[in-house]
């Protein structure tokens, strides 16, 4: 559904949502990886684009008309480490799970509780997906706070389906939320999404427009809910509800470069 690819189209509604005062602030609330950051075959050597990191220090200097957040399913601690955002950024981890709020000097943060209930699935849910992993090269677990993902991108295509599936069978039997992505099985003990989590923000600061970004089936989540009038960017290729598409992060850099712009524009009259 989405078109035309160069993002022109969004590139005008955005300008259109800065000239008018009715719809500040603008959130902006983008995924982290494949979206800001390229795909990595290892995520701990994700890094933010040049450009983006730029556009994004341009946005945080305007507070009033912008507010910036990361929407992601990294952890809280990797992603504060790995994102070079600028402070008043909100950082959502583990898929809506963790919130922080970047500062000056590291992050002020809300501190998630699990109950009795949800540690022991959590412990239980580690063991199993480690058995998953176990003989099977290229697949990897790794724990997050609230949840056990497991991780197919360097295993054969064989290998990667098959500890899929199984992982999928684990995470039906003690997770409360399972997310599919690409090359990995997510299983939480939270029912977060980044739905819930950027309808939630959204709401907290009044935003008057939003646009959201993503390249992954988890962030149609965040597509959906703020749907219909929100602008939505599918960054790459796959089926989504979202409204524009670009095919790749320097596209959302060159975006996000161009909503500095209209915004230095507007506020010097
Ligand atoms: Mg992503």
């Amino acid at each position: 559904m989405p078109d035309p690819l160069d993002g022109a189209a969004l590139r005008a509604a955005l300008r259109e949502a800065v000239a008018d005062p009715a719809r500040h602030p603008l959130l902006v609330a983008l995924d982290f990886d494949g979206t800001l950051a390229p795909l990595q075959d290892d995520p701990q050597a994700s890094r933010v684009l040049p450009d983006a990191v730029t556009a994004l220090r341009a946005l945080a200097a305007h507070p009033r008309t912008v507010r910036l957040a990361l929407l992601s399913g990294r952890s809280m601690g990797d992603l504060h480490r790995l994102a070079e955002v600028p402070p008043g950024t909100v950082l959502i981890g583990s898929h809506g799970a963790e919130r922080a709020r970047v500062a000056e000097h590291g992050l002020d943060r809300a501190v998630m509780t699990l109950t009795d209930e949800q540690q022991d699935r959590l412990d239980g849910l580690g063991g199993e997906m480690q058995a998953v992993a176990r003989g099977r090269d290229g697949v990897w677990v790794e724990s997050k706070p609230a949840a056990v993902a497991v991780h197919t991108r360097m295993a054969d295509p064989a290998t990667a389906e098959a500890a899929e599936r199984d992982a999928l069978a684990v995470g039906g039997r003690l997770g409360s939320a399972v997310l599919h992505g690409k090359k990995v099985v997510e299983v939480s003990v939270l029912d977060a999404d980044k739905g819930a989590a950027l309808s939630a923000l959204r709401a907290e600061i009044g935003a008057g427009a939003v646009l959201v970004a993503g390249d992954d089936v988890t962030d149609e989540h965040a597509f959906e809910a703020v749907a219909p009038e929100g602008l939505t960017l599918k960054v790459g290729a796959g089926p989504t509800s979202a409204r524009f598409r670009v095919p790749e992060p320097q596209d959302v850099a060159d975006l996000l470069a161009d909503l500095a712009v209209a915004l230095d524009e507007a506020a010097a009259g």
